[in-house]
């Protein structure tokens, strides 16, 4: 069993519904447990800045799936709830991202793991501080905590309360 840290965000429709609803689907799987799930955070969007802000949340699971097979799992419940793939970072339903892998290091054209841009993102390092501030990234060899500590990332971030 490895543990997994998968990155959730949404900023289209009921985006906490929708992030709510994902974390379900992932966890309904016979092959993932879910362990620990943070907070909601809000978030000013990156890139393109004419949408909505996002709903962000990290959660951590147990699997036995390989990580191909959770990266193919999270693609389907994408599909499975609507999303339809327009500009790179543009608007999303829902998206899930494998953030860490055990202590895996992966890098091909299919999946790159810890996720490339980790390390450089308040809206992941913030919720994954939260549930495991003392977790590894083994490229960068340094922790969560750590990691957040050294952010330049200077977007907006912060818990979300209704
Ligand atoms: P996105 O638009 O952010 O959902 O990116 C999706 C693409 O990123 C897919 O084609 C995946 O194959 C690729 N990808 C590479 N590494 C990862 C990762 N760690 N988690 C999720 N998708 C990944």
């Amino acid at each position: 069993m490895a543990n997994v840290f998968i990155g959730l965000g949404s900023n289209i429709g009921d985006r906490k519904k929708n992030i709510a609803e994902a974390i379900n689907l992932l966890s309904n799987s016979p092959d993932v447990k879910l362990e620990k799930t943070s907070s909601l955070y809000i978030t000013e969007p990156i890139g393109y800045v004419g949408q909505d802000w996002f709903l962000n949340s990290v959660v951590e699971i147990t699997t036995s799936l390989s990580p191909r097979d959770l990266l193919y799992q999270c693609q389907a419940i994408e599909e499975q709830m609507g999303r339809v793939r327009t500009m790179q970072w543009g608007p999303r339903i829902i998206d899930l991202d494998i953030i860490l892998y055990g202590d895996e290091v992966i890098e091909d054209d299919e999946l790159i793991i810890p996720h490339p841009n980790m390390h450089k993102r308040r809206f992941v390092l913030l919720p994954l501080v939260e549930i495991a501030p003392d977790v590894l990234h083994p490229k960068l060899n340094k922790t969560a905590s750590e990691l957040l500590q050294v952010l330049k990332d200077g977007h907006k971030v912060e818990v979300y309360t209704d």
